[in-house]
């Protein structure tokens, strides 16, 4: 599709009301998945009808006009992304986009011994895959249909490749798997890959436990490991909800991103771009802006688009507040926000 630009002029950076600069754009590719995990879908999961998904075009449309407004770093998700028909026409496509300088992914790797040589050819710099628990029967139940042996063999595919990075993601649930915590670690240490342990946000309701109960704090994630580790504070941070930290003696570094019981926002230098084409202004609000109707509407006008992401900053929000009954929650399932 040929793409329009009017005179006017745009900024090459977005800035936020709050000085914040938005570098980073985690990008929807599907709200479907393969898998039900308890704490991101409900198990009889409606997705969204075909024609109110953006297609392929309009998702590179929508990574495009952000990159011409000083975006370097786009993470792929969903959803599961692997599982977007044609998935990788956008990849190779993305791969090549001018001021890219870090293309994502995050995955629950169940396609990966499929798709990490593909992903890699494209030029996808880091991935995420996430994973719950190393035991079969309990895999399954925290996801309600994964193989646990499909993921494992995904992470051995990804390493392979030689990445620059990869990193699994665990979500400890009191009374799901919270006595895994050093398990996940050691397997982590030893396939020489970065871990980090996710707090469990209130996205929407989960339909097999109450939240609040199962909600474990990263600070008593950490404590069990240091128990068991030396950690070393790392300086390099991603600019949100993540700190990380070196094991003495180890390459694999351990993160713990913990949005419930921290407030990192006032660094928070990203927004997300849902399938439906919402682009979100933060992940514990509703705030958001509909690019898809711009994109239909004003089909081929990359710069009315340009506009609406440039005006969109003015709504960014503060901060959020998680489980605090004094503010209202996201009605969002975490598949629909895009993780
Ligand atoms: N399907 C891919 C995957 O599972 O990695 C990508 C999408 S998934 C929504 C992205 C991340 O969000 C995963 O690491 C998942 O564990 C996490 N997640 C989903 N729901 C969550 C919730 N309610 N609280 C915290 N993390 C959640
Ligand atoms: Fe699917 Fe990822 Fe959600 Fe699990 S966390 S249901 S793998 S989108």
């Amino acid at each position: 599709m040929s793409v329009s630009h009017s005179a006017d002029k745009l900024p090459t950076e977005l800035i936020d009301s709050f000085g914040r600069r938005v570098d980073y754009i985690r990008l929807s590719v599907t709200d479907r998945c393969d898998f039900r995990c308890v704490y991101c879908m409900t198990e009889d999961m409606t997705f969204l009808p075909r024609d109110q998904v953006l297609s392929l075009e309009e998702i590179y449309l929508v990574a495009q006009a952000f990159t011409e407004l000083g975006v370097n770093k786009i993470r792929l998700t969903g959803g599961e992304p692997l599982v977007r028909n044609n998935v990788m026409s956008l990849i190779d496509r993305l791969g090549k986009l001018e001021g890219l300088k870090e293309l994502l992914l995050t995955t629950n790797g169940a396609q990966l011994d499929k798709f990490a040589k593909p992903l890699h050819a494209a030029g996808v710099n880091r991935i995420n895959i996430s994973i719950d628990s190393l035991d079969a029967e309990r895999f399954q139940r925290i996801s309600r249909v994964g193989k646990l042996e499909k993921v494992l063999a995904g992470i051995d595919a990804a390493r392979a490749q030689g990445f620059d990075r990869l990193r699994l993601n665990a979500v400890i649930m009191k009374g799901y798997n919270d006595d895994e915590v050093l398990v996940l670690t050691e397997y982590a240490l030893e396939k020489e890959v970065d871990i980090s342990f996710i707090e469990e946000m209130p996205l929407g309701n989960a339909s097999d436990h109450d939240r609040e109960s199962t909600v474990c704090s990263n600070d008593w994630v950490r404590g069990v490991l240091e128990e068991h580790y030396e950690l070393i504070a790392s300086a390099e941070t991603t600019a949100g909800p993540s700190r990380y930290y070196q094991v003495a003696g180890k390459r694999s570094r351990i993160g713990f991103i913990s949005p419930v019981s921290h407030n990192f926002c006032a660094d928070c230098n990203r927004v997300r771009v849902t399938v439906e084409g919402r682009l979100l202004l933060c992940l514990g609000n509703e705030h958001s802006v509909d690019l898809r109707a711009i994109l239909r509407e004003q089909k081929g006008d990359l710069d009315a688009l340009k506009r609406a992401i440039v005006a969109s900053m003015d709504l960014k929000p503060e901060r959020h507040f998680f489980y605090d009954k004094e503010h209202v929650q996201p009605v969002r399932l975490m598949n629909m926000t895009g993780g």
